[in-house]
Parts: C-alpha cells; sequence; structure tokens
C-alpha cells in the first residue's frame, strides 16, 4: 500500500507498515473508561500484536483480553512495584520484545504508573508510542461546557488537609478551567474544601462517563455542596472547576479596598517613581494610565 501525504486529507492512509508491531518498543494502549466499545481497533490489533502485556491489574485486563478473544502472556506493573517491574519490563523490551502497556482504565500515565516507566524507557534509549483513546479528564473537559481553551489538569488532590489546602490556596489565582479526579467516597469532603477556598465558582461534576448512568451535573460548589448533603455519591468522578474570573481577580487583590490615590501610595512606598506607580496601579485595575495620572492630580 502507499504512502499517502495529501496535504487535502485529514487522516493519511499509511497502510500496513505504519501498522506493523515494531520489535523493542513499548506502546502505551489506551483502554475505554467505561464503554468497551472504545478500544480502538488499532489498541486491539497492539495488544494481539505485541509479545507481552504489562498491566496495572493483570485480572482486569485479562477480562478485557478476554472479550476480544486475545491472549497474551501478562506482566503487572502497579504503584507499588514499579521500580523493580520497570526495569525488568525494560531490559526484555531492550533485548527485543515488545510490550503494550495498559492500566485499569484509560490512558496510560494520567493519574497512574504509565509515566514513570516512559521515563526509565527516555533513560534507556528505548523507544515508546502510543495508541490514544480516551482520557477520562479530556472527556469531562469537553462536556464540562465551562472555558476549554485554557486548562491545568490536577488530578487527586492530596489526603493531607494542610497540604490540600494548601496547594488550592495555590489554585485559587489561576484563570484556567480547573480539573481534578476523585473517588466517590471523598467526593463531599472535596466539594466542601473547593468551595471553602474557590467561592460559589461553577463546576460540572462529570460522573460514570461513557457508561450507562453519565451524568453531567453543571452547578456552582454552593449547590453541589447542598445537592450531595442530601444523596451519596456513586461512581467515578471528574470534576471541572472554573478558574478564577476577572472579577474575582478584582475582589481578591491587596488593593481591593484601596482607593486609587492609595493604591498609587502603596507602591511609591515600596520604591517606585511616581510614574511607575501610575502605571502598575493602572495594569492592576485594567485602567489607562492617563485615567490614574488624572485622578490623582484632582
Ligand atoms: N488514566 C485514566 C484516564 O486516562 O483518565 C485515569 C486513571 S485514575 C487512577 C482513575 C480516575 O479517573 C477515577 O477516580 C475518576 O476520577 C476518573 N475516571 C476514570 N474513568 C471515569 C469515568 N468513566 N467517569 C468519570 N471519571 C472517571
Amino acid at each position: 500500500m502507499s504512502l499517502t501525504k495529501d496535504p487535502e486529507l485529514l487522516y493519511a492512509d499509511e497502510g500496513e507498515e505504519k501498522n506493523k508491531i515494531r520489535r523493542g518498543t513499548l506502546y502505551l494502549v489506551t483502554t475505554p473508561i467505561g464503554n468497551l466499545s472504545d478500544l480502538s481497533e488499532r489498541a486491539k490489533k497492539v495488544l494481539a500484536g505485541v509479545d507481552f502485556v504489562a498491566a496495572e491489574d493483570t485480572r482486569n485486563s485479562a477480562k478485557l483480553l478476554a472479550m476480544f478473544d486475545i491472549k497474551k502472556p501478562m506482566v503487572s506493573y502497579f504503584e507499588h512495584n514499579k521500580r523493580e517491574r520497570g526495569t525488568i519490563i525494560c531490559d526484555r523490551i531492550a533485548a527485543g520484545e515488545s510490550c503494550a502497556l495498559v492500566t485499569d482504565a484509560g490512558m496510560p500515565g494520567i493519574s497512574d504508573p504509565g509515566e514513570d516507566i516512559v521515563k526509565l524507557c527516555a533513560e534507556r534509549g528505548i523507544p515508546v508510542t502510543a495508541v490514544p483513546g480516551p482520557c477520562a479528564a479530556m472527556t469531562a473537559l469537553t462536556l464540562s461546557g465551562l472555558f476549554t481553551a485554557r486548562f491545568a489538569f490536577e488530578g487527586f488532590l492530596t489526603t493531607n488537609k494542610g497540604e490540600r489546602m494548601k496547594r488550592l490556596q495555590y489554585l485559587k489565582s489561576d484563570d484556567r478551567t480547573l480539573i481534578f479526579y476523585e473517588a466517590p467516597h471523598k467526593l463531599k469532603a472535596t466539594l466542601a474544601d473547593l468551595y471553602e477556598v474557590f467561592g460559589d465558582r461553577s463546576i460540572s461534576l462529570c460522573r460514570e462517563l461513557t457508561k450507562l448512568n453519565e451524568e453531567i451535573i453543571r452547578t456552582t460548589l454552593g449547590q453541589a455542596v447542598t445537592l450531595y448533603s442530601e444523596r451519596e455519591p456513586r461512581g467515578e468522578y471528574v470534576l471541572i472547576v472554573a478558574g478564577q474570573s476577572e472579577q474575582e481577580a478584582a475582589e481578591n487583590a491587596f488593593w481591593s479596598d484601596m482607593t486609587i490615590e492609595e493604591h498609587v501610595a502603596h507602591y511609591i512606598d515600596e520604591g517606585k517613581s511616581k510614574m511607575d506607580a501610575i502605571k502598575a496601579c493602572a495594569k492592576d485595575r485594567g485602567l489607562a494610565k492617563n485615567e490614574v495620572y488624572r485622578v490623582i492630580n484632582q
């Protein structure tokens, strides 16, 4: 088959050559996050074609492979064995075997142990390639109805209360949409903490994505706290939280209770010249320099 490189075509037909399993390569194979039909044709081919599969939970992945009649030798690769097991897997790949890494659901490397083995392969010059597919974070973001042009993925918040509040305080001034993963038994506490730090921002709670009971609740943090005081969280959740708005930024700013004169004086006290203080004040408030100048020279 010819290698088509027609710039008019979005999908180049690169033929069988591109899909041949390469020796000595690690394949990151994305698996469904709920709907079995989301396992791509290419994922099936790669899983059937590699020498072995490294899986976060071998029982789980064995069931997935069995559904597609794929029989493959498997090794486990998870959070608590990733150090020694990663080296063994890399040794086998370096000796010429091909390996598919799969995690429990979704894209390996996103809030699961995939990241470390890619780092190890990079250090050892072992080729890594990806068979992409559904990722809960991206699926939720696109369904959230919130601003998607800029976002920050935070994954799971730490369970250490002090560290968690510190992280949320740090994120409070981020104007990008924030993405969190959460387990159902921790959802109520997380919503309460998000509300305490961020106030009544918009949130989309995306649960059971791609499954029969998929649900997107587009609400505010305050209403979400109330809602979950009345119902028990069930299933898997991605929380999409609006970033800081311009209005919130102005309200939270150190100068929000100062007059323009006090604001300029603050910068002069810090050592700025009068003109630089006017410039800084104008920038903070989104005003033109001459507007600030006029006020302080009235
Ligand atoms: N690697 C995965 C990915 O690509 O999304 C994420 C793995 S992480 C260990 C598991 C978390 O992802 C869950 O606790 C939940 O927050 C989120 N998640 C996974 N599947 C989901 C689904 N179908 N609906 C909602 N959230 C999901």
